[in-house]
Formats: structure tokens, C-alpha cells, sequence
């Protein structure tokens, strides 16, 4: 699950990590409002940042982010952000709507140093199963271009879970972005402070870029993207009301909350089936029978008609569906209960625009198949899966 960055601002502050701070707007007028508060907390001082609430990056390349120097230019670029539909290097070509912006306080004021802008990521890497810290002296720009052309450039940290992030380890990453002085100290408690976020909210991605050296030397998060990982959530059910399902693929949130796990692909051949693993293997027999899996659905245990007919109502919201084939093991759950369930389901539903195909194995498999053979309705029948990827390389005319 993905969050704002005033969200992933709030939850870094909480932890410690200094911020550069700001208030949300949902108009021109609270703008106005959050550049005064800002104002009186800064002690007088004009200049703001106006930030589109999207869940993209690159906002600044797309005319998401600006700058305004006083109250005019603030209304001004308030106005014409809040509504617009931002594109940018991360979002589709129509874009995105910005439903609302975060007006930040100007944390690139001039002073007695150069102000420098740094990257620093938090992820894990799956392979050595260790958190990672990314960091670059290459900030506020798109990491993926200083990877290609720079990439020794970017450094990595590996944490070890069990001892968290060494005293050494947070002065090496603030050697090697050659901070020095009361910099230094400074960057060495944001970046502990930063890794305890990411691990106290379960998250599986904090990107922070960029990290702001500013002219008097405090460290700053000028952008923050922090992505929890869903599996952690029910732990966290404070966080999980920050989900913003307007940023979200619509069929996602939708089959979310039917509790159907689902992923759409670009293929053809739609699936149903229960159990995560059951579902890989049935995109596998997809692909050997000659067609190409239009999404990973797992309906879970309960197979029942409303669940199968909610399943069907996602499924067929891609028109790029030939074929929809469900798999279902009945180990704790009877396959003619999963059949019927199927066929009542079909029922409903009056009719379906392509073929179907469905494979029941385990408990009452040879009932659950005569049942779906009975049920009078155009319905593709089969017991094992080579049978199934038969029929489908057979409606799809492989
Ligand atoms: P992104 O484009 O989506 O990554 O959005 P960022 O939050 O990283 O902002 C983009 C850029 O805006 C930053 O790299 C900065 O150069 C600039 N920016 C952000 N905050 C300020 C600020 O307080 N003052 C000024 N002058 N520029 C800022
Ligand atoms: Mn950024």
C-alpha cells in the first residue's frame, strides 16, 4: 500500500525524522491558510512550496511542484495544481488528477553553506534477506538515470536485521556523502531515526530524495514515498486507514474488498482458482496450451456463488478476455459444493460473453463434474488439468 507524501512525512516525524513541514490544501483558500501558519512557525518568513498529493513520482518534471515566492504566486500555483491532471514520467499518459496539495515551508534558503541534495532508500532485498539502504550524493534527480549512466555513484548498506543499523554503519553513509561537522552528527540521527520508521511500520519501501543538507547544516526529507507492505497491515490498523483508494487501479480496490486476491495481467485466458500456488500453476498450464493468463485470482476456501460471481463480474471487466478457466482444488472444501456454486453463479449472471472451462479435482470431483455436466448451461468440464488445457487451446482455436 502506497501513501502520500505528507502521510509518509507525518509518520517520519513522528519517529524523529526532521521534515521539511507543511499543511495540506484542499483549495486556494486553505492554501493561504497553511502558507500563514507556515509563516508564523518559520518566524516570518515567505516562500513556499506547493506539491501536488499524487501517488507518482517525478511531480517536479510534470508541473506538480512549485515554487512560490510570495502570497500572489502561492493563490496563483495553488490554483492551477489542485484539479490539474499531472503527468509525468510515472504515470500513464492521461495522467493523474490531483485532488489536493501539500503547501511546505522553502527549506533552500540561502545561508553560510551550499545547500545539497542527496538520495536514500530503505528496501528490502529479498535475495540476501536484509534491509538495504541506497543512498547517493546524486539527490533530487531521477535515481533511475544516475543508475544508468553513474552507477558507482550509488552505494548500498546492508543492515542485519537482527542487530538493526550500526552506529558504523550510519557514520560510513554519512562519510561517503561527504558530510562533515555538525552535518554529519545531524545526518547520523536522521538516518537511525529514519530506519526505525522502517521497521516499526512494516514497510517495504521508504524513498526519500530528496535528502536536504540545507545552508545551516540540519538534514532534511524534502520528499518522502513510503510503500507498507500489505502483509504487515493487520498490525497496523492506524495506517491502513491512510489507504487513499482514489490513487488505486478501480478492479483493484474492488476485488480488495470482495477479499479476492487478484492481479491483472495483459494476456487472454482469464483464471479463477483457490490457493496462491494452485493459481501459478494454472497460468503455467495457460501458457502450455497456447494462451496467456489474464490475471492471477486466487478466490480463496469459500468458493461459493456470490464470491464466484463477484470473481466473475473483475474477471470480465477486461476485454482482452477469450476464455475464463477456473481450477479448484477441493482438499478441506467439496468440489460439488465449488460446482454448484459455479453453476448458480452462471445462473445469475444470465450468460457469459466467452467460454468457460472448469476443472474440479479432489474431494467429489467425479459428482462436482456431473453436476456442471448436467446443469444444462454451455460449461467445459474437466477432471484433470491436461484436460483443461485441452479444452482451452480448443475454444481459443490453438
Ligand atoms: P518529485 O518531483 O515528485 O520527486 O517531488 P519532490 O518533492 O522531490 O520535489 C521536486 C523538487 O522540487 C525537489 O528536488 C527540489 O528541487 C524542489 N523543491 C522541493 N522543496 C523545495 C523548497 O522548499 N524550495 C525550493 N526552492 N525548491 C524545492
Ligand atoms: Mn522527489
Amino acid at each position: 500500500m502506497n501513501l502520500h507524501e505528507y502521510q509518509s512525512k507525518e509518520i517520519l516525524a513522528k519517529y524523529g525524522v526532521n521534515i521539511q513541514r507543511g499543511f495540506i490544501a484542499n483549495n486556494v483558500e486553505e492554501a493561504v491558510d497553511a502558507a500563514n501558519k507556515l509563516k508564523e512557525m518559520t518566524g516570518g518568513a515567505e516562500g513556499w512550496v506547493v506539491k501536488a498529493q499524487v501517488h507518482a513520482g517525478g511531480r517536479g518534471k510534470g508541473g506538480g511542484v512549485k515554487f512560490s515566492p510570495n502570497l500572489d504566486k502561492l493563490k496563483e500555483n495553488a490554483q492551477s495544481i489542485i484539479g490539474m491532471q499531472l503527468v509525468t514520467p510515472q504515470t500513464s499518459a492521461e495522467g493523474k488528477k490531483v485532488n489536493f496539495v501539500l503547501v511546505a515551508e522553502d527549506v533552500y534558503y540561502p545561508g553560510a553553506t551550499e545547500t545539497k541534495e542527496f538520495y536514500v532508500s530503505i528496501l528490502l532485498d529479498r535475495a540476501l534477506g536484509k534491509n538495504t539502504i541506497v543512498y547517493s550524493t546524486e539527490g533530487g534527480m531521477d535515481i533511475e538515470h544516475v543508475a544508468e549512466v553513474t552507477p558507482h555513484l550509488i552505494h548500498k548498506e546492508v543492515i542485519d536485521p537482527a542487530l538493526g543499523l550500526q552506529g558504523f554503519q550510519a557514520r560510513k553513509i554519512a562519510f561517503k556523502l561527504g558530510l562533515e561537522g555538525n552535518s554529519f552528527k545531524e545526518f547520523t540521527k536522521f538516518i537511525a531515526s529514519l530506519y526505525n520508521a522502517y521497521v516499526g511500520i512494516d514497510a517495504s519501501l521508504f524513498e526519500i530524495n530528496p535528502v536536504l543538507k540545507t545552508s545551516d547544516d540540519k538534514i532534511i526529507a524534502v520528499d518522502a514515498k513510503v510503500t507498507l507492505d500489505g502483509n504487515a497491515l493487520f498490525r497496523h490498523k492506524d495506517l491502513e486507514a491512510l489507504r487513499d483508494t482514489r490513487e488505486e487501479d478501480p478492479t483493484d480496490v474492488e476485488a480488495g474488498e470482495a477479499g479476492l486476491n487478484f492481479v491483472k495481467l495483459d494476456g487472454d485466458v482469464a483464471c479463477m482458482v483457490n490457493g496462491a500456488g494452485l493459481a501459478m500453476a494454472t497460468m503455467d498450464i495457460i501458457k502450455l496450451s497456447g494462451g496467456n493468463p489474464a490475471n492471477f485470482l486466487d478466490v480463496g476456501g469459500t468458493a461459493d456463488a456470490e464470491r464466484v460471481q463477484k470473481a466473475f463480474g473483475i474477471i470480465l471487466q477486461d476485454p482482452n478476455v477469450k476464455a475464463i478457466l477456473i481450477n479448484i482444488f477441493g482438499g478441506i472444501v467439496r468440489c460439488d459444493r465449488v460446482a454448484q456454486g459455479v453453476v448458480d453463479a452462471y445462473k445469475a449472471m444470465g450468460s457469459l460473453p466467452v467460454p468457460l472451462i472448469v476443472r474440479l479435482q479432489g474431494t467429489n470431483a467425479v459428482e462436482a463434474k456431473e453436476l456442471i455436466d448436467h446443469s444444462g448451461l454451455p460449461v467445459h468440464s474437466a477432471i484433470t488439468l491436461e484436460e483443461a488445457a485441452n479444452k482451452v487451446k480448443e475454444v481459443l482455436g490453438n
